[in-house]
């Protein structure tokens, strides 16, 4: 039960008295949960017949040259998009495990030094690829609380979109502060940034500001809703500037 109260004035001020207003959330908790419990599942279920689609696929891309050329043109095509599916619902899983996670975190006060280098080595050879360059910046040896699973996964989202919406040869920089009595963490980049209307529903799940531009570079969309929820489990938050064709920074709080 949600409960509002306004105190209710008369004429000069004169207390009259209070308005409580309670509002029953109880089928809105139950609906949120039945939705919660319906993405978890159907992704779940979607998992093995995709598996036995990708491995069918792959059978007949071994043997070439039992197939026409068109033939494999389209097989690869289809194993492409087997595999873009196969991205997607472990997305969905992975909001749905984070989702469901609440009370059973293993906070501990750690470095967010190690968090910053296990993020980096994964997305070392994207970036590669794409020709940007990571650097970092910032206060060595800064400890926060956190769960160092969820936090990386943060980071890494936040760093792969930094080198996704970069043109080549940029620089994404990465940098730790302590600011107060908390941590933040900066990944900014000088890429196509985000014009303002999109800012207030980006952390939305399948939100996308370029839908097309997003698919083409592998997004699922689903990237920032789990920042966004990763670091409401941590008790912290994310925050974002951008300047339209001058780049993004997006920050992780974390508290300490
Ligand atoms: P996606 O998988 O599409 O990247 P996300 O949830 O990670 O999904 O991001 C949502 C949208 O926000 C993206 O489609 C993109 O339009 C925009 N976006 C996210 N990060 C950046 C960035 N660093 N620079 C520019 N646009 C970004």
């Amino acid at each position: 039960l949600h409960s509002r109260s306004t105190p209710l004035k008369g004429v000069g001020e004169v207390r009259l008295g209070t308005l409580i207003v309670f509002n029953d959330v109880t089928r809105m908790r139950r609906l949120e949960s039945m939705r919660r419990d319906f993405a978890a599942n159907a992704s779940h279920e979607m998992r093995t017949p995709l598996t036995c689609i990708k491995g069918a696929v792959e059978t007949i891309l071994l043997e070439k040259e039992k197939i026409s050329d068109s033939h494999e043109r389209f097989y690869t095509i289809i194993e492409k998009n087997v595999d873009r599916m196969s991205h997607l619902i472990e997305d969905l899983l992975e909001l749905s495990r984070i989702e469901q996670q609440q009370g059973s975190l293993s906070l501990t006060p750690s470095q967010v030094d190690g968090v910053l280098e296990t993020s980096l080595l994964l997305l070392a050879g994207s970036a590669e690829a794409r020709e940007v360059a990571i650097e970092v910046t910032g206060d060595k040896g800064v400890l926060a609380t956190f769960d160092s699973m969820l936090l990386e996964r943060a980071v890494v989202n936040l760093l792969d979109n930094a080198i996704k919406y970069s043109p080549a040869r940029s620089t994404v920089t990465v940098s730790v502060a302590k600011v107060k009595e908390r941590v933040e963490i900066r990944v900014s980049d000088q890429g196509c940034g985000i014009p303002a209307e999109h800012i207030p529903r980006l952390f939305e799940r399948f939100y996308r500001v370029d839908g097309a531009r997003s698919r083409k570079l592998g997004g699922t969309g689903l990237g920032l809703a789990i920042v966004k929820h990763v670091m409401q489990l941590l008790g912290g938050e994310v925050r974002v500037e951008s300047t339209p064709e001058k780049g993004s920074t997006f920050t992780l709080v974390v508290p300490t």
